[in-house]
């Protein structure tokens, strides 16, 4: 996987000073992928030592007032061009700075004010449809001891949790706000697992209750708060699915976002909101566009075929009509399942970065759809899974 880096966080002394930002997060990511190392101003010949800069506006500014606008946009041009041809779809830039800065910039005041904004070569790679993190994002997504990565499986896709090196178990009725009549449907394991996975800290939640059973939208999403509590950042859900005609194909797919059809939001129940600080929850990149874009590079690295698509969430239990498929086809929905929307929804008011996979087991609407179908399939693409979730984690 080709992965785009602003050189001063890998320790280059490129900066206006002289000198660099090593950021050890970004150093270990870059020695697992492909990194390509940017400066744009290296590229635009600007010398070193010089004033720092600022964006006024559309311009870029020294402190002492010279416009150096032209020689700023000549360079992310020229660093811009080299990562499309690279094929790098994700690209680690410096945070706040006036060429490489995303989402946030010093205001041209040089009073330490920051504006929503983007930097020069921030802007041109936002046309190229290239995924744009800073440092932070890849430092808050680092596992650790303390922040493991949470990993709740659906249906046939418990077997992951063996290989789990664990370190405790936790059964879930020992969980604060998971229904104690609740008992596992054949395929589901009802308790998580705390451990490693070839290293990396994780705790394995091998099965979920559903709405559908007669549960609310807290009880479902207790998991998730029970994530949270343990320090997990990074959530990774997998789901069953159907996959919607003429928009996705049976196999696995990458979640890009949700539409949550099933009538019931976890935050408009009461159990639900004594974790989280508002119900007013931005459900923008729900689905975690950094742990998107590495899912997608380690598939296309490892030749596992996946597809991306909107997930909606219906509350079942009976499977999609002719006509609801058309409706959802319309909607532009590629996946159609019984669980997961009210979960990210808990997860995002939570914080938390979230990574949704799935396995479309049949075709939404097609005839003859059983549960065991769906395990046969989940079966068919068990190492393809295991090996897609391991590759993430490993990047992480
Ligand atoms: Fe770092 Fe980007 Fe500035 Fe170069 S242009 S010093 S890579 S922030």
């Amino acid at each position: 996987m080709r992965v785009a880096v602003s050189a001063c966080l890998l320790g280059e002394p490129v900066r206006f000073d002289g000198g660099s930002k090593p950021v050890r997060e970004v150093m270990e990511l870059a020695e697992k992928v492909e990194a390509r190392r940017v400066c744009p101003e290296r590229a635009a010949g600007l010398p070193v030592p010089r004033p720092p800069a600022e964006r006024v506006g559309a311009r870029v500014m020294l402190r002492t007032g010279e416009d150096v606008t032209d020689a700023f946009a000549r360079g992310a041009c020229a660093c811009a061009r080299e990562i499309v041809r690279s094929g790098a779809r994700l690209a680690v830039l410096k945070a706040k700075s006036p060429s490489c800065g995303v989402g946030l910039v010093y205001d041209g005041t040089y009073s330490g004010r920051l504006v929503p904004g983007r930097g020069v070569l921030a802007e041109r790679l936002s046309e190229e449809g290239v995924c744009m993190v800073t440092e932070d994002t890849v430092r808050a997504c680092k596992p650790s001891v303390e922040h493991p990565v949470a990993i709740v499986l659906g249906t046939g896709l418990g077997h992951l949790a063996s290989l789990v090196r664990p370190v405790r178990r936790i059964d879930y009725q020992d969980i604060e706000g998971f229904p104690a009549s609740a008992r596992p449907v054949a395929g589901h394991r009802f308790e998580a697992t705390v451990g490693t996975i070839d290293g990396v800290p994780v705790v394995v939640y091998p099965g979920r209750i559903h709405l559908y059973q007669g549960y609310s939208a807290a009880e479902v999403t207790s998991l998730v708060r029970h994530a949270h509590h343990l320090g997990c950042r990074d959530i990774v859900f997998a789901c069953a699915t159907g996959a919607v005609p003429g928009q996705a194909h049976v196999g696995l797919g990458i979640l890009t976002d949700q539409i949550n059809l099933t009538g019931r939001n976890p935050l408009a129940e009461w159990d639900g909101l004594r974790d989280v600080e508002s119900p007013f929850v931005d459900m923008n990149e729900a689905y975690a566009p950094y742990l998107r874009t590495i899912a997608r590079g380690v598939a296309d690295d490892l030749g596992i075929a996946v597809e991306e698509g909107v997930y909606a969430g219906v509350l079942g239990p009976c499977f999609e009509t002719p006509a609801e498929v058309a409706a959802l086809g319309a909607l532009g929905v590629s996946y159609v399942g019984m669980s997961t929307v009210n979960e990210v929804i808990m997860a995002k008011a939570l914080g938390m970065h979230v990574l949704g996979l799935t396995l479309a087991a049949n075709e939404s609407g097609a005839p003859a759809v059983s549960h065991e179908s769906v395990l046969e399939a989940a079966e068919r693409h068990a190492d393809d899974f295991e090996r897609l979730v391991r590759g993430v984690l490993r990047l992480l």
